[in-house]
């Protein structure tokens, strides 16, 4: 048997490591196309702020992990897929053939069409390289211009100002994270950043980009609103697409990423799917979804190896939930945090010391929730939404005083446990 996994991030690597120990047997081949060994994205911050060197990013410190394991790595390009013959055709010339195929290539920054966006100094901030080209070019006290303020907006924020830059960032959403917070959580979170010397510009858009007057590297962006903002770099942050290319005329389905159902085996037969790439069911919203968080990626990761190594492990569906610190604020949020049609809700909001909860019900079970500064409550959400409790007549409590939240899990969840 030999499996055949494209992409050697987190959901690559898992799953080769998975599939090792369920098939001692088998030939596993893990393809990536980036230069480094694999590493996560996820440390790229830490490497920004000095916290660790390039070697801290890499998934497996020891440099004989693979070899050991007997997974083949090989730094190639994918770019096709023969389903019907069971073969890759690479980048450097010739294929390679599989019997069982893993696609994990991730997503890629997207690259929003605006004149001068390919100008130098525009970067970025997904890969090793864009993090090398930054930490180059923003030295203390440089300009740095950031567009975007979703998810991995937010989680750079602190390597940048932990540099000493002078951080404006632009987002043309009413507020901060508008796809992981309420309009009060994303507004909190937009007081937090200036009061630690970020300015912020909301429902703003950065309309073109060009070189700054009198010679150098600085650059100018101008807004929507016709102000003119100068900095020495500009980091877009302006969300992801799934990396399906490679699949165009194969027959994998794809939506928006590869369609597949709860064994994360995509419509081809042998062929699956796991992390950023994979378009899986949403236990929250009972679609299908793409849920782009490391830990999702890695379940999916020793899911999809479980069934190809022959072991059928059914996926309940992944869990929306998003823990976000922003220059030291942490704030999360989770399965459906916006609500459902009829359902009540409670919001409690200590603006001053930057506190904030917000649950959703439906019927009596908790459906979703948003919090900031009350980390601790974490587990407890995480339980009561992926558990569906029923929360009997601790619903109208909850509603009374949300932050009786862990008691409620107490009497509820771990009762019936
Ligand atoms: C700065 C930053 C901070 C983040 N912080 C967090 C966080 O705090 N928490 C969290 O949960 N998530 C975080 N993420 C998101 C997290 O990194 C991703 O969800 C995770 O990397 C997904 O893993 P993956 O294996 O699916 O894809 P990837 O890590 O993207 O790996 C896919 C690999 O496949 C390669 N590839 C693609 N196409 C091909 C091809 N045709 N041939 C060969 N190779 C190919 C890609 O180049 C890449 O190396 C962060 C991301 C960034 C950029």
């Amino acid at each position: 048997m030999r499996h055949v996994i494209i992409g050697n991030g987190p959901a690559g690597v898992v799953a080769a490591e998975t599939l090792r120990k369920l098939d001692p047997e088998s030939a596993i081949t893990l393809i990536g196309d980036e230069p480094e060994p694999p590493y996560s994205r996820m440390a790229l911050p830490y490497l920004m702020m000095g916290e660790i060197g390039e070697a801290g990013t890499y998934l497996r410190k020891d440099p004989e992990h693979y070899h050991r394991l007997r997974i083949e790595l090989v730094r190639d390009r994918v770019e096709a897929v023969d389903t019907s013959g069971r073969r890759l055709r690479l980048k450097s010339g010739g294929g390679l053939a599989y019997d069982r195929l893993l696609v994990a290539t991730g997503s890629s920054a997207i690259r929003p069409e605006i004149p001068g966006i390919d100008l130098p100094g525009v970067n970025a901030c997904w890969t090793m390289a864009d993090a090398r080209s930054i930490m180059a070019r923003a030295a203390a006290g440089s300009r740095v211009l950031q567009i975007g303020a979703g998810f991995i907006g937010c989680i750079i924020m602190e390597a940048l100002v932990s540099r000493g830059l002078k951080l404006t960032v632009v987002e043309m959403g009413d507020r901060m994270v508008p796809r992981m917070m309420t309009p009060v959580a994303g507004r909190m979170i937009r007081d937090w950043c200036e009061g630690k010397g970020v300015r912020v510009h909301l429902s703003a858009r950065v309309t073109a980009i060009r070189r700054a007057d009198g010679g150098g590297n600085a650059l100018v962006a101008r807004l929507d609103s016709g102000e003119e903002i100068g900095a020495d770099t500009i980091i877009v942050a302006a969300g992801v697409r799934p990396n399906i290319a490679c699949l165009e005329g194969s027959g994998i389905a794809c939506a928006t990423g590869v369609v597949v159902d709860a064994t994360l085996q995509s419509n081809v037969q042998g062929v699956y799917a796991a992390g950023d790439v994979a378009e899986a069911f949403n236990f929250s919203t009972g679609k299908r979804g793409i849920n782009a968080i490391q830990p999702s990626a890695v379940e999916q990761a020793r899911q999809a190896a479980c069934n190809m190594a022959g072991q059928r492990v059914e996926s309940r569906g992944n869990l929306t939930l998003n823990v976000l610190d922003t220059v030291g604020l942490i704030s999360s949020s989770f399965g459906q945090w916006w609500g459902e049609p009829g359902g009540q809700s409670v919001e409690l909001v200590d603006a001053p010391a930057f506190r904030y909860l917000c649950l959703q019900f439906g019927d009596d079970v908790l459906v979703g929730a948003t919090c900031i500064g009350l980390t601790e409550h974490v587990g407890v959400l995480r339980g009561l939404i992926e558990g569906r409790v029923k929360l009997g007549p601790w619903k109208d409590r909850l509603l009374r005083e949300p932050l009786r939240i862990a008691e409620a899990y107490l009497a509820r969840a771990q009762a019936a446990a």
